[in-house]
């Protein structure tokens, strides 16, 4: 039997007017955007903490602190490819993700299998082996009122 393991990574960004909006890699048409010290792709920075939480190896920020300015609007898929390499040097690979990305507005489908394409290519899958599901919240909450961006990422690793 194969080694498995098991992650679960949260991340909620607030969202501002003007800013571009980055998720799943890829540059969504939006009105608002993350505020963040990255390009604040809120979906792979939980994606990247359910990597690392598989290995219980930390969480984003302890690799990649945000009081770094080497961080500063970076690609977040360059923080996915470190990530990445951090499950690869240790003889793991991804064997399924899924996303659950909580916004108000705008709506996300027509950009879901880019999203999942862009992912699976750096996390070395097939696409059909990454889900990526948005929601929103009926209006409520902060992800309601759209004040902020809510994801939620469960990771499969297989050895
Ligand atoms: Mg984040």
């Amino acid at each position: 039997m194969e080694d498995i393991r098991i992650g679960n990574g949260y991340d909620v960004h607030a969202l501002a007017p003007g800013l571009p909006l980055w998720l799943g890699g890829i540059r969504i048409e939006s009105e608002v955007g993350c505020i963040a010290h990255s390009d604040g792709d809120v979906a792979i920075h939980a994606l990247c903490d359910a990597l690392l939480g598989a290995l219980a190896l930390g969480d984003i920020g302890k690799h990649f602190p945000d009081s770094d300015d080497a961080y500063r609007g970076i690609d977040s898929k360059i923080l996915l490819e470190r990530t990445m390499d951090m499950v690869r040097e240790r003889g793991w690979r991804v064997g399924n993700a899924d996303i659950t990305i909580a916004m108000q507005r705008p709506k996300l489908r027509p950009y879901i299998d880019s999203m999942r394409e862009c992912i699976a290519s750096i996390a070395g899958t097939d696409i059909g082996c990454i889900s990526i599901k948005a929601t929103t919240t009926e209006k409520l909450g902060f992800v309601g009122r759209g004040e902020g961006c809510e994801v939620f990422a469960s990771v499969l690793l297989l050895k």
